[in-house]
C-alpha cells in the first residue's frame, strides 16, 4: 500500500495463476499445459529469427500471422485480432466491447480472470448460476445484459455448449455481443468461429496455450466482423504498437503450418483423457464430462484439499479450487502416458 497508487489500485483483485514450481521433478498437472512439445519445425523456425534481425522493431500488425490465422480458420486478415496471449486479447476485449450501460453476464464457476478485468476496467457484470449439474444454460441468460462472456468448453468444469446452444445465444441477443472464450476448443469441440460471418455480435477467442504447446510465446487471437475487430485495433494501438515479438510471430506461423503434427497431439491428448477418466472412476472418482485437457474431478469419500495436498508430498501437482460449490473437486491438466500413470499410482497410493 502506497500513498501514490491511484485509486483504482486500491480496490483490485488480481488474479492468481497456477504455481509455477521452482524444484524440478515434479509432475505438472495444474495448469492445463500441453504435456507434449511444440511442433519441431516451430523450435526451427525460432531459431531461424534469433539473428541481427533483434534490432528492428516487428511489424506492429503482425500481418504474417493474421494472415495466416486467416487462411486456417476461412476468415478474412482484418477479420482476425492478434495479441500477446489470450489473457491480453481478452483484457482488450473486456475494455474495448464489454463495458455497456447493461451489466456483462457469465457464469459463477467460470475462468476467475473475468471478475479481475471487470475491476481493473470498472466493469458492471452478474454472475448466472450453472445449474446443479454445472451445465450453462442459456435460458439463464435471458434477461437484462449488454454482453455475455464464457469459455467453451467451459474452465474449469470441461464441459461443452453444443454450437446450436451458442446460436440461439446469438438469435435471442441480437443488441448483445457473445465472446466465446475457446481456450480448449481444439480437444473435441466445434468452434464457433463457422458462425463469425453470419452474426455480427459474436467474437471467438483462442490461444496458442494449451492446444498449440505454446504457453511460453504468449500467442493469442480474436476472430468476428471487421468493426469489432477495429473496435480492439483502436485499444492495442493505444496500448502497445508491438505486442508481439518477432520470435512469437514466427513460432505462431510456424505452428498452424504443420498441422499434421497438431491434430496428432491434440487426438493423443484425447486418448489419454478418455485412459485416465477411466481410471479415475475405477478409483471411486466422479468424473465430469470434458471436452478439456483437463478433468474436474470429486471423490465420493475423500476430502479434495486433502487429495490435493497428499498429491503434492508425491510430487505431484493438481488444482483446487477452495471456492463455493466447488471446494470439493480438483482440477487435474491431461499429462502424457507416463505423468498420467504417475497420478494414478499416487492417487492409488493416498486413497
Ligand atoms: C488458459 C486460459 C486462457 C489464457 O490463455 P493465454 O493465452 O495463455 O493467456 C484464457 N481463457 C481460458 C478459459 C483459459 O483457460
Amino acid at each position: 500500500m502506497s500513498r501514490f497508487w491511484s485509486n483504482v489500485v486500491h480496490d483490485l483483485v488480481p488474479y492468481t495463476p497456477g504455481e509455477q514450481p521452482k524444484v524440478a521433478g515434479l509432475i505438472k498437472l495444474n495448469t492445463n499445459e500441453n504435456p507434449y512439445p511444440p511442433s519441431p519445425k516451430v523450435i526451427e523456425a525460432l531459431h531461424a529469427v534469433v539473428d541481427d534481425g533483434l534490432r528492428l522493431y516487428p511489424d506492429p500488425n503482425a500481418h504474417v500471422l493474421k494472415e495466416t490465422i486467416a487462411r486456417y480458420h476461412h476468415v478474412q486478415p482484418n477479420q482476425v485480432f492478434v495479441g500477446n496471449s489470450s489473457d491480453e486479447v481478452l483484457a482488450h476485449v473486456f475494455q474495448a466491447l464489454l463495458k455497456h450501460e447493461q451489466p456483462l453476464l457469465f457464469p459463477d464457476i467460470t475462468y476467475s480472470f473475468y471478475p479481475v478485468y471487470c475491476g481493473l476496467y470498472q466493469i458492471a457484470y452478474q454472475q448466472i448460476p450453472l445449474r446443479d449439474d454445472f451445465t450453462i444454460a442459456i435460458t439463464d441468460y435471458q434477461r437484462p445484459n449488454s454482453a455475455i462472456i464464457f469459455p467453451n468448453p467451459n474452465a474449469p468444469t470441461g464441459l461443452l455448449l453444443p454450437l446450436t446452444a451458442i446460436e440461439q445465444l446469438l438469435v435471442t441477443h441480437p443488441n448483445s455481443i457473445i465472446v466465446v472464450d475457446e481456450a480448449y476448443i481444439d480437444f473435441g469441440g466445434e468452434s464457433a468461429i463457422a458462425l463469425v460471418d453470419r452474426y455480427e455480435n459474436l467474437l471467438v477467442v483462442q490461444t496458442l496455450s494449451k492446444s498449440r504447446a505454446l504457453a511460453g510465446l504468449r500467442v493469442g487471437f480474436a476472430i468476428g466482423n471487421t468493426q469489432l475487430i477495429e473496435g480492439l485495433e483502436r485499444v492495442k494501438n493505444s496500448f502497445n504498437s508491438y505486442p508481439l515479438d518477432r520470435l512469437a510471430i514466427a513460432g505462431a506461423v510456424a505452428s498452424f503450418e504443420d498441422d499434421a503434427y497438431f491434430v496428432e497431439k491434440c487426438a493423443q491428448v484425447v486418448a489419454n483423457r478418455n485412459w485416465l477418466i477411466k481410471e479415475m472412476e475405477q478409483l471411486g472418482f466422479e468424473v465430469v464430462p470434458s471436452h478439456a485437457n483437463f478433468v474436474f474431478v470429486r471423490h465420493l469419500r475423500h476430502d479434495a484439499a486433502f487429495i490435493a495436498a497428499a498429491l503434492r508430498e508425491r510430487k505431484v501437482l493438481v488444482r483446487h479450487f477452495n471456492l463455493p460449490r466447488i471446494e470439493q473437486y480438483l482440477r487435474i491438466s491431461i499429462g502424457d502416458e507416463q505423468q498420467n500413470r504417475a497420478l494414478i499410482m499416487a492417487l492409488t497410493a493416498v486413497l
